[in-house]
């Protein structure tokens, strides 16, 4: 149909190139996932299934797009970080979020028999997404900081409420006896009454799990983008899937 009369509709697509020389940042979150977590009957507070789950379709993005150079995730978010001199796309904004959004849910439903063998999708599970350019490594940095904050924050919080509500309290109890309460006040409700040393909880739980390639060997690698402890989180190393 080119040079037809219905070509002139073309003119009102919109060109969405994304700043250049900037690290462009995808974020993908599960829809309703809370509600998707309590179908599927995820252990609470963390399924580590779901959270190898989450891992194993980050690896497959940075084999689908090699451009990603580090990606960070926790629960139902992951966060892609695509080099600064990136032409995926020639950088259109539209073209990224829609095919890394729909690549990751697809390769979730591909892969959900391999985490849970005896357990069925009751129906598909979708995510969502947002682009954002960062300038500089600091600001880079600082984003990643907010994103395994907000990692830590969720965890402590939701660690007291499933071990309240395990021990009996109702969901309504548990959320008031947390509310208001600082860092260190969890932290010793935790010890005093349930016997848990939230430091030595799985550093996956805690902190989040990040995947980048390495090209020599499977090695443990100080994070330099670890802002809230010196600990060692999950980390990957270049894999390749034979699909
Ligand atoms: P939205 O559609 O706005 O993102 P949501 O229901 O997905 O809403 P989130 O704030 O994204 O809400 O939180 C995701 C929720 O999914 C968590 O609060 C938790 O209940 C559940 N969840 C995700 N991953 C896991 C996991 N590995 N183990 C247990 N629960 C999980
Ligand atoms: P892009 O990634 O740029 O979209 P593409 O390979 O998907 O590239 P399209 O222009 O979207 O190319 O065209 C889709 C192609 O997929 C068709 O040209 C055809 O070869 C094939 N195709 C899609 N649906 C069918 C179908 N139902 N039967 C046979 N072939 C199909
Ligand atoms: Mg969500
Ligand atoms: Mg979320």
């Amino acid at each position: 149909m080119a040079n037809s009369n219905y070509e002139y509709v073309k003119s009102f697509e919109v060109e969405d190139r994304l700043m250049p020389s900037t690290w462009i940042v995808v974020r993908i979150d599960g829809c309703h996932f809370h509600r998707f977590s309590e179908d599927h009957e995820f252990d609470k507070p963390n399924d580590e299934r779901a959270l190898n789950l989450m891992n194993s379709c980050a690896m497959a993005m940075l084999e689908e797009f090699p451009d990603i150079v580090f990606a960070y995730g926790v629960s139902d978010e992951y966060s892609f970080i695509l080099k600064k001199t990136s032409q995926l796309y020639e950088r259109r904004a539209s073209k990224i979020l829609s095919l890394t959004v729909s690549f990751f849910s697809s390769v979730y439903g591909f892969m959900w028999k391999e985490f849970f063998p005896n357990k069925k999708l009751k129906y598909p599970p979708y995510f969502d997404g947002r682009v954002v350019c960062y300038p500089s490594a600091k600001i880079l940095q600082d984003y990643l900081a907010w994103r395994q904050v907000d990692c830590h924050i969720n965890n402590q919080y939701n660690t007291c409420f499933w071990a309240l509500v395990k021990s009996g309290k109702s969901k309504m109890e548990a959320h008031n006896l947390l509310k208001g309460t600082q860092t260190q006040e969890k932290n010793e409700l935790l010890f005093q009454q349930f016997s848990i040393n939230y430091n030595t909880l799985p550093a996956m739980f805690r902190k989040g799990s990040c995947v980048f390639k390495d090209k020599t060997s499977v090695q443990e690698v100080s994070l330099v983008l670890d802002p809230l402890t010196t600990g060692k989180g999950r980390r990957y190393c270049e894999v390749q899937r034979g699909w």
